[in-house]
């Protein structure tokens, strides 16, 4: 009998970390390796940020912090929020995190009972629907095909809630997609909720300033006030929502991780307060990584790839490949099929689609050097090319 508890059948490793884990191993065994699974920019942390974490250290702040996060942050949380998204909170509406996947966490555990439903639009990002499950509430994936953005519309909002919905995950920019939903896409999915007082809003910002080609970023407590007390807002070190949602996730925080490292958060102090400009010089290195990626996977045999809005993704249907057979007599029966064929044959390590939720697609993150996105898509071009 295995000594592994139950709940565990309930989650699975992170595939975005197993596939980084795999690229990473074949490299220090010598082999020819391109990875393309995770999703972290390749440019160095600006050097003032760095400061700011030597000098937290150089000081002494390297003490237990307070449990939601220290005074600091969590104002200059406060200030971010009301300069560039126009909203206004309080320090005790704030909980700083170790990152992202944290505040996700003690948000689930914090509110699910079991039985309680989560909407995720598909394509997701994989840990929404585990950490979800963990916490005993139920997943339910509304898959957004390509042919529509991969875009949540207010039709499938609407049939998707029932009583016992308690969340809506929403991520603009998407993380596998890149789509962006624009202030009028995302008041028509907010005129939907403002009908269901019973669900929660998740608004995963993350990749709120990768966005390319003009678009305008907004998130939905701004585009409906209405919303305000019921929504989450999360960007990375943070979680911004109702104070006594705050309040709950600050025990399940005090009885885990107990705080995010104090250096760190020093750090992010000076992110959110200092200079910005660094963002768009990498966004502009982003969008030619961006279009030279999405035109060479769209000469390559069998795959369609949009442009996305945002993020550092691409999420290319692979569809027209579902049958075909590779140089070493494999069949290609699923999106799965897919990326491991193309790991072995040429090196290059992808996501497969169906660890979002959306098939038969793969995920490539295009925040790697553009000579290694280069050699990348030719050996892609090559593997669709040799397939019969
Ligand atoms: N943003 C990254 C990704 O999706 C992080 C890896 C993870 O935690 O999933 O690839």
């Amino acid at each position: 009998m295995s000594y592994i508890a139950s709940r565990m059948s309930r989650v699975q490793v992170s595939p975005t970390m197993a596939v980084t884990d795999k690229a990473r191993a074949m490299k220090a065994a010598g082999m020819d390796v391109i990875g393309l699974g995770a999703g972290e920019p390749d440019f160095d942390t600006p050097e003032f940020i760095k400061e700011a974490a030597i000098k937290a250290m150089r000081d002494g702040k390297t003490k237990y912090p307070p449990v939601p996060g220290i005074p600091e942050l969590r104002e200059a949380a406060c200030r971010k929020l009301k300069r560039e998204n126009g909203l206004d909170y309080t320090p005790d509406q704030i909980q700083i995190g170790v990152g992202g996947k944290q505040i996700i966490f003690n948000a689930m555990m914090a509110t699910l009972n079991p039985g309680d439903e989560v909407i995720v639009p598909a394509p997701y990002w994989v840990s929404y629907t585990d950490i979800a499950a963990f916490a005993e509430g139920t997943p339910v994936v509304i898959e957004c095909r390509q042919e529509n953005n991969f875009k949540l519309s207010p039709e499938q909002l609407e049939a998707a809630i029932t009583p016992k919905t308690k969340w809506l995950f929403l991520n603009s920019p998407s993380n596998p997609t890149g789509a962006a939903y624009s202030r009028s896409e995302l008041k028509a999915l907010t005129d939907v909720l403002m009908r269901h007082p019973q669900v929660l809003i998740f608004a995963d910002d993350i990749y709120e300033h990768i966005t390319y080609d003009d678009f305008e970023f907004a998130t939905l407590a701004q585009v409906e006030p209405g919303l305000y007390d019921r929504t989450l807002t999360m960007n990375g070190v943070y979680g911004a929502g109702p104070k006594e949602l705050i309040q709950a996730m600050n025990v399940i925080q005090s009885q885990s991780v107990s705080g995010a490292a104090s250096i760190s958060q020093w750090a992010s102090v000076a992110a959110l307060d200092g200079d910005t400009s660094f963002i768009a010089e990498h966004n502009k290195v982003f969008k030619d990584r961006r279009d030279i990626v999405v035109g060479m996977l769209n000469q390559a045999n069998g795959i369609d790839c949009a442009t996305p809005e945002g993020a550092f993704y691409v999420y290319p249907s692979c569809a027209g490949l579902i049958g075909k057979t590779t140089e070493a007599g494999k069949v290609l029966g699923s999106d799965e099929d897919f990326a491991a064929a193309l790991l072995e044959q040429e090196g290059v390590a992808v996501v497969f689609g169906a660890a979002f939720g959306l098939s038969p697609h793969f995920r490539i993150s295009y925040a790697y050097a553009t000579e290694d996105l280069e050699e990348a898509c030719r050996r892609i071009q090559r593997f669709c090319g040799s397939l019969k």
